[in-house]
């Protein structure tokens, strides 16, 4: 029996497990997938937001800016790339700066630290390559850039290490209400737990008609990127918004924090919810959009493109509360989910702790994460680092100048990968411009033999996606 299992690791999920780990209580974390972060938090716009979008008064407004205030340290403490570059919302008219000020009001109102409104030629001084029609901005320097996918695996790695355990490949497919306690069937056999978190992103409506009467839908709403090569990078400095209007927050163009431009994104309803291809359509959407912003954007070096799919509802906030005696919703986590989730799950430990749940704190629990990135270090720790162990000192990835050692540390990690983009998404391999054209065959290789499993067995990324189909020559072993 445990005493709570989280349905869904995604970035909500995984904050969860992290506070929730930090009490003395046996947590089972349910996932359908076969690695953390592959729903709507691996592909998102990675904005930490100021929180000036939501509307005052509503729990996404006080989870935005609370969630933003805990980002910095806790990723600090966990390793994690972060970067408080600060946002512009651009307006390219005076009607628009109406709205800009209607924003800067709103921000206000939630507590949003040190916004400023400016003028185009102050705007132009930040951002020398934006379009010259832009008569001004709200300047919020307290939103961010960072990696979702190793935020929510920082997370879960940190409760795992606490004790929690992550069941990977496991998709709940119906729960039973028992004699004080859920029994959680899934594709895995069935889990006992006093206590449910549904965070199960796109498919959290499902999980809570589950238990209760729906009170939401999730209307799943696509967005599509370009991923530009890094010698775009210069062309913004900050995260640069349009105005937002009834679809969003409109087309974004901004750095990662890997050093790329991120570019997008649309926003369009689809009725898969797991529909992440990119379309003809929705891409000359951003492109269209995004010059806009920055007339002197070139396409031709876009290295990906992506789509994520928003866990949007008909109601203009999450959806968060008590859905049944000892069941809580995590629940239609849109934008800004990742900026929210440190601050979504503070809450939830409250909301169980209001069903009754006992939260004993656990006596020096882990919350730190260590994650050693060779190219970050200076030449005498490079070869002190080497002479520990000589697999730092083999580049695999030559575009991100990650190593062997690094690939070898994630492999035996508390969450190891069993694909190329489980690793990629623990260290970067194949993040560069060639994608992983040279390096791929690499890691395939790496993690075969770490995990002591045939060349076949390897993935590129979810379920099914084999690389290797068949031998084509007999091995010759020595
Ligand atoms: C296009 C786009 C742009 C965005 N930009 C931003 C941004 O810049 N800043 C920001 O703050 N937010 C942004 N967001 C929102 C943010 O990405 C989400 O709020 C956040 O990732 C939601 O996390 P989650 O854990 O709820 O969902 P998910 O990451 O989808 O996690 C849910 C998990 O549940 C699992 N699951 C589902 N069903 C089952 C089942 N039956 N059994 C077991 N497991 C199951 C899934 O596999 C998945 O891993 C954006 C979202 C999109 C789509």
């Amino acid at each position: 029996m445990y005493d709570v299992a989280i349905v869904g690791c995604g970035v909500i999920g995984a904050a969860a497990a992290f506070e929730l780990s930090k009490y003395e209580l046996n947590i089972v974390i349910l996932e359908k997938e076969n690695d953390v972060s592959m729903g709507e938090t691996r592909a998102n716009s990675a904005i930490i937001h100021a929180g000036y979008d939501p509307r005052p008064g509503t729990l996404m407004a006080k989870l935005n800016v609370q969630g933003n205030a805990m980002t910095e340290a806790l990723c600090r403490q966990l390793s994690v790339p972060f970067s408080r570059i600060g946002s512009l919302v651009l307006a390219f008219s005076q009607d628009e700066m109406k709205t800009v000020w209607d924003l800067y009001t709103r921000g206000l109102a939630n507590g949003v630290p040190d916004m400023e409104i400016l003028w185009g030629e102050k705007v132009r001084e930040l951002e020398p390559e934006i379009n010259g029609q832009v008569v001004g901005a709200l300047y919020a320097p307290s939103a961010g850039i960072i990696y979702p996918w190793e935020y929510a695996l920082a997370f879960a790695e940190t409760a795992v290490r606490n004790g929690a355990e992550l069941r990977l490949n496991t998709s709940v497919t119906g729960i039973e209400k028992r004699d004080g306690f859920y029994r959680i069937h899934t594709n895995n056999g069935d889990y006992d737990a006093r206590y449910v978190v549904n965070a199960a992103g796109v498919h959290s409506g499902e999980i809570h008609s589950m238990v209760a009467e729906p009170t939401f839908t999730i209307r799943p709403n696509r967005g599509e990127y370009y991923l530009m090569d890094k010698c775009e990078v210069t062309r913004a400095n900050h995260v640069l918004f349009q105005c937002p209007n009834e679809d969003g927050k409109g087309v974004l163009v901004a750095p990662t924090v890997g050093g790329n431009l991120i570019v997008g994104p649309n926003a369009e309803s689809v009725s898969d919810p797991e529909r992440v291809n990119n379309t003809a359509a929705g891409m000359a959407f951003v492109r269209t959009k995004a010059l806009k912003s920055v007339p002197t954007l070139n396409f031709r070096n876009s290295i990906r493109n992506f789509a994520g799919i928003r866990a949007n509802t008909e109601h203009d906030e999450f959806q968060i509360g008590v859905a049944a005696e000892n069941f809580i919703d995590l629940a239609g986590i849109k934008s800004p989910g990742l900026t929210s989730a440190p601050a979504i799950a503070l809450y939830a430990v409250e909301l169980l702790r209001g069903c009754g749940m006992r939260a004993v704190p656990r006596e020096n629990p882990v919350t730190t994460r260590e994650r050693l990135c060779v190219r970050m270090l200076s030449d005498p720790q490079k070869n002190e680092a080497i002479r520990r162990n000589p697999l730092y000192g083999r580049v695999i990835c030559r575009c991100e100048t990650v190593t062997e050692g690094e690939i070898v540390d994630a492999i035996h990690s508390p969450i190891p990968p069993c694909s190329l983009d489980g690793v990629k998404r623990r260290v970067g391999t194949g993040m560069g411009r060639c994608q992983g054209g040279f390096c791929g065959p690499r890691v395939l290789e790496i993690l075969a033999r770490e995990l002591r499993t045939d060349r076949l067995n390897i993935l590129q990324d979810g379920a099914g996606s084999h690389i290797l189909m068949s031998r084509t020559k007999r091995e010759v072993s020595e």
